[in-house]
């Protein structure tokens, strides 16, 4: 019987392996002066517009501050302050799942989904250009008007484009095995700033189990397991697992952006939206809370064997009892970029908030076949001084 590590199981066990060398080749990509078109239209057109009081054009939030400001004539306007409270709210998850959502308030937004990847992302009808964030290929199709739950909070943009581009290239200099010339040789045209939608949900936890603890016995050829069977019960509780609300690929990076500073999290005003898109959430709160119980599970999985102890475990048996679920809805920020080395795109994402970068990259065959050499003739070396020693035979 133990006592679980209230608050310690955040994050998820699996993390995204990292890709391969195997870009797309840079002809599929559109027209270099259309993405750049794209970039003036992610600044214009954001859905929800705040005119400067001084000229009228579109005020933007300002990464880092608590201001808009506007790009044409630097007037700012600060954001409304709301009671904190409300961002880290936990939500009751029996009470909000009988109503179907229906409890959530809801908001329209004009949306196009991606054919290639799957992402739901906010658009103004007039925009000409479209090119999905996420996966760097043209969408097509009508912008519909689409109904997603209002997100409780928001962790704001803190880091602007150019910090991102910076993230970027430490990033690319630090890589085991990249070309010498990657991080001033890729070429990002434009970064997305893209608020991604996640649940976080929160859960006690109470299990019972049958199982059996492995003591191994005797020695050489006698050597045995000797199992005894056991049964006990663990509990704990889970904070702010967190799931991705997207079947895109912010699915994937989720993870490896990760750790989200939810304390950091704003009540959620459309101000802290302005110039940038918003991803509509694809996955529903009863999928999302599956998905966290899949992580929790895992975890439980670890306790049941520290409680069986011994040399080795097995269990038969669990029974879980999940209690005092809740959740939040919220979004967070993410830099999402395509760059292009030696003929080749990459894709790359940098947490908004902390700087964290994440991406595809390439790999220098010429480091690699040096570090594989380097790693065999290594073992050789060893392999050779181990049968020097005339004991060690
Ligand atoms: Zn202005
Ligand atoms: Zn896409």
């Amino acid at each position: 019987m133990r006592e679980g590590d209230i608050g310690a199981a955040t994050e998820t066990p699996a993390r995204p392996k990292e890709h391969g060398p195997w870009g797309r080749r840079i002809d599929e990509r559109l027209h270099r002066k259309e993405y750049r078109q794209q970039a003036d239209e992610d600044q214009r057109h954001s859905t929800r517009f705040f005119p400067c009081p001084s000229c009228g054009a579109d005020l933007r939030f300002d990464p880092g501050t608590a201001n808009m400001i506007c790009a044409h004539c630097g007037t700012e306007a600060e954001v409304p302050h709301v009671d904190d409270a409300v961002a880290q709210l936990e939500n009751c998850y029996h009470f909000y799942l009988g109503k179907d959502t229906g409890a959530m308030a809801e908001e329209e937004a004009p949306s196009i989904d991606c054919n290639g990847c799957g992402a739901s992302i906010e658009f103004h009808p007039d925009e000409h250009s479209r090119i999905c964030p996420f996966c760097d290929g043209a969408i097509v199709g009508d912008v519909r008007m689409q109904r997603r739950i209002v997100p409780q909070a928001v962790l704001p943009f803190k880091l602007i484009e150019q910090e991102a581009q910076e993230a970027m290239r430490h990033w690319l200099k630090s890589r085991w095995f990249a070309p010498n010339d990657i991080a001033d040789e890729a070429k990002a045209d434009h970064f997305h700033g893209i608020y991604v939608p996640f649940w976080t949900y929160d859960a006690y936890t109470d299990t019972d189990y049958t199982g059996a603890r492995g003591r191994r016995v005797g020695s050489g050829k006698n050597r045995r397991t000797v199992w005894t069977n056991v049964s006990g019960n663990v509990t704990g509780g889970f904070d702010d697992v967190i799931v991705s609300g997207s079947k895109s690929v912010s699915a994937e990076f989720k993870d490896a952006l990760a750790p989200w500073p939810l304390r950091e999290l704003e009540t959620y005003q459309t101000e802290f939206l302005a110039g940038f898109r918003a991803e509509n959430h694809l996955i529903g709160l009863k999928e999302g809370f599956a998905k966290a119980q899949v992580y929790m599970r895992a975890v439980i999985t670890d306790w049941i064997k520290r409680d069986i102890g011994g040399q080795r475990q097995r269990i038969n048996s669990t029974y879980t009892r999940f209690s005092k679920e809740t959740f939040k809805h919220i979004l967070v920020p993410v830099w999402i970029t395509h760059y292009d080395f030696a003929r080749k795109t990459y894709r790359l994402s940098v947490n908004g908030h902390t700087a964290k970068a994440y991406g595809e990259r390439p790999f220098s065959l010429w480091k690699l076949i040096a570090g594989t050499t380097a790693m065999m003739l290594g073992a050789g070396v060893i392999g050779f001084l181990v049968s020097a020693v005339p004991w060690a035979g």
